[in-house]
Formats: structure tokens, C-alpha cells, sequence
């Protein structure tokens, strides 16, 4: 019985599209909505490229957009996309020779926009080189660089300047018998982003690449991210997602799983709960957090851990967690094991005795569904 079965006000009914596939990894129907960044280095410098690319496929990240505007860029794809544990997305803006380039250096998918490549045989020419290559397309409008006419008919930037643009670039692939695309509906205000996706949501059943573009520094734009991209993902609409903050990928990628932690639609690691502590604490519990997030960093498994610092709440919140620890008198707290009280623990201890308590318990969820899985294969074959 799901968790959402017995507590509906958490169920989150996905919009239905259609999937399509980045590489190896599905995007829309019942997929998990899949996470990107976008390198900011040089991108024919494949050292460093590929660098940020290995530590945002690390922290998590399931596909990787990396900027292709010359003949370096796409020559140095070949050697990232061999190298690239995640399929990568060439970013082209209007050069359509960069997106054949890239099609033939191994990206997954082009980010491009079909209206803006030129005439009729040069995206004829684009779409051939994605079916040979087994790229998908990425349609990416975003409000600050509409076509002009979409600027002249409506006046300014808006939701229906941007969706009117989308579905004319999905209009040209359909004409082409181009199908494996997903699309985007960028802008720096949420209100604007927000509406635009909630038309486009209705407009089409591609799947839908969120984002809140240029949405500023790592806290700013963390909020703005998960106040737009957050509404909309309760509503269910949204497939994969890229939180853009003028911080480094992996940043972005943290921000975008939290995101998705928050609304239980992805879960990776382990999910902290703590409270912003007061003068009952019986531990420093900032600093706890802080030591912990850095120690439990390697731990992929899903799983949670409460750091309370008293009796108030560290009981409750224990409950629902897999490992729990709660503040007390006399330099000791309590430690919980699947929500009920274990053992006494001092405080001096705890970083330590902690992070062997949720390795443990990682090894016995990691061991549980490999049995799950094993059953639910031997089933299948039967
Ligand atoms: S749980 Fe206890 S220590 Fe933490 S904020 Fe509440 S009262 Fe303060």
C-alpha cells in the first residue's frame, strides 16, 4: 500500500504525456521526472567539461546540457558524450550545422528551436541527422528572445506569445514526422513562466522540460525555482526539470532533487529533518546538520533521518523516520530506529554513531529491494 493510499493529500496526479527518450533515459509517461544541469565551462575544453559533467552525473543529475555554438564545442563532444555516464544535450542556437555536428558527435538530444534554424531544407537537414542518431529535440522558447512577429502581434512577452511560439516549432517537426521532442516555456517571472506552462500543458501532450530561466543567485533563485517550478509540479505538470542558478551544476542539481523530495516525486538519499533549534536544545543542532550533510553525502538510498533538538518534536517527527535522533538533558539524547526509541546516545558521539546508524540501515533498504526486485522478476518469468 503506497504511502499516498492512506494519506491522499499528498497524491500528486501526474498530467499524461507522452514519452520520449533522452539516450537511456525516458522522459514523460510514467518516468521519473529526470533531472538536468548545464555546464558553464568552455565547452571545447573536454577536460573541464567533462569534469563538471562526472560531478553533476555524482550528485545525481540525469542528463547534462552542455553549450555547442562553434566547430570546437561539437569536435570536443565527441570525446564527452564517450566518456559521459549521463546522455548529454547539445545546447545550438540558431547554427544548424552545430546541431548536425552534434547529432553526429553522440548528444542525445538538441536543444533547439526548428523555427529558428533557417529555410525548410535546413531543418529537414537537422531532423534528418536526430532520426539517424537517435537524438531527441528540445524546443526551447523562452520569453526574452520570442519571434518578432510573436512580439509585434502581442505587444510584449507573454503566455501567449510563448505557447503560440512553442506550438509553431512543434508544428514544424509534426510536419517532418519528427515526434521525439519536448518542450520548454522559459521566463524569469514566475507569474509569466507559470501561466505559460499551464496553457502549454493543455496545448500538447509532449513531455514538458520546467524551468524558471536567469533565475538568479543560489538562494534567490532557489526560491524562485521552487516557488514556480514547485506549484506547477503539484499540479502534475512537468517531466523533467533544470533549476538554472548562477551557482555551480552541482548546486542546481541538489536544488532540483530537493525540490522534487519536497513533493515526495523523487527521492534520493537522505532527507533531512531538523529543527531550526532553540534555547531547549540539548545539542548544537546547526552544526550537527551541517557535519551530517557533508558526512552522508555517498548514502543514494532513499531514506530519512530526523535531528531534533528535544523532546517538543523529537518524538513525533522520530516516528516517521528511519533513524532519529532527540535531543535530552545531561549531554545525551535519544537515538530511534524505525520510529521507536532505541538506545541512549552522548552527545559527543552522535556525528559518528549517526552516520553508522544510516549506512546500516542503507544496506538493509538497498538489500530489501534487491530481494523485492528479484521476486518481482522471478514473478514476471512465471
Ligand atoms: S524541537 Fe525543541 S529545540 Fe528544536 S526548535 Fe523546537 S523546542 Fe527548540
Amino acid at each position: 500500500m503506497s504511502v499516498n493510499h492512506i494519506r491522499p493529500w499528498r497524491t500528486i496526479e501526474r498530467r499524461k504525456s507522452r514519452q520520449i527518450m533522452v539516450g537511456n533515459v525516458p522522459v514523460g509517461g510514467d518516468a521519473p521526472i529526470a533531472v538536468q544541469t548545464m555546464t558553464n565551462t568552455d565547452s571545447g575544453d573536454v577536460k573541464a567539461t567533462l569534469e563538471q559533467v562526472l560531478a553533476a552525473a555524482e550528485a545525481g543529475a540525469d542528463i547534462v546540457r552542455i553549450s555547442a555554438p562553434d566547430v570546437a564545442a561539437t569536435t570536443a563532444l565527441r570525446e564527452i558524450t564517450r566518456e559521459s555516464p549521463v546522455p548529454i544535450v547539445a545546447d545550438i542556437h540558431f547554427h544548424y550545422k552545430r546541431a548536425i555536428e552534434a547529432a553526429e558527435a553522440g548528444a542525445a538530444c538538441l536543444r533547439i528551436n526548428p523555427g529558428n534554424i533557417g529555410d525548410d531544407k535546413r531543418v529537414k537537414e537537422v531532423i534528418k541527422a536526430a532520426k539517424d542518431h537517435g537524438c531527441s529535440i528540445r524546443i526551447g522558447v523562452n520569453a526574452g528572445s520570442l519571434e518578432k512577429h510573436l512580439l509585434e502581434k502581442y505587444g510584449e512577452p507573454c503566455p501567449d506569445a510563448m505557447v503560440e511560439s512553442g506550438l509553431d516549432h512543434i508544428k514544424i517537426l509534426q510536419d517532418n514526422d519528427f515526434h521525439e521532442f519536448k518542450i520548454s516555456v522559459k521566463a524569469s517571472d514566475v507569474f509569466m513562466s507559470s501561466a505559460a506552462y499551464q496553457m502549454l500543458a493543455e496545448a500538447t501532450d509532449a513531455p514538458i522540460h520546467l524551468g524558471i530561466t536567469e533565475a538568479g543567485g543560489f538562494v534567490s533563485g532557489t526560491i524562485k525555482s521552487a516557488i514556480g517550478l514547485g506549484q506547477l509540479l503539484w499540479m502534475g505538470i512537468g517531466d523533467t526539470l533544470r533549476v538554472s542558478l548562477s551557482a555551480d551544476p552541482v548546486e542546481e542539481v541538489k536544488v532540483g532533487f530537493e525540490i522534487l523530495k519536497s513533493l515526495g516525486l523523487r527521492h534520493r538519499g537522505v532527507n533531512i529533518i531538523s529543527c531550526p533549534s532553540c534555547a531547549r536544545q540539548g545539542f548544537d543542532v546547526i552544526k550537527t546538520v551541517e557535519a551530517l550533510e557533508k558526512r552522508l553525502e555517498h548514502i543514494k538510498t532513499p531514506m530519512s533521518l530526523s535531528i531534533i533538538g528535544c523532546v517538543v518534536n523529537g518524538p513525533g517527527e522520530a516516528l516517521m523516520t528511519d533513524v532519529g535522533f532527540t535531543g535530552g538533558g545531561a549531554g545525551s539524547g535519544m537515538v530511534y530506529l524505525a520510529g521507536k526509541q532505541s538506545h541512549k546516545l552522548s552527545n559527543d558521539q552522535m556525528i559518528d554513531h549517526i552516520v553508522e546508524q544510516v549506512e546500516r540501515k542503507a544496506e538493509q533498504l538497498d538489500a530489501e529491494r534487491a530481494t523485492e526486485e528479484t521476486a518481482a522478476k522471478e514473478t514476471a518469468a512465471e
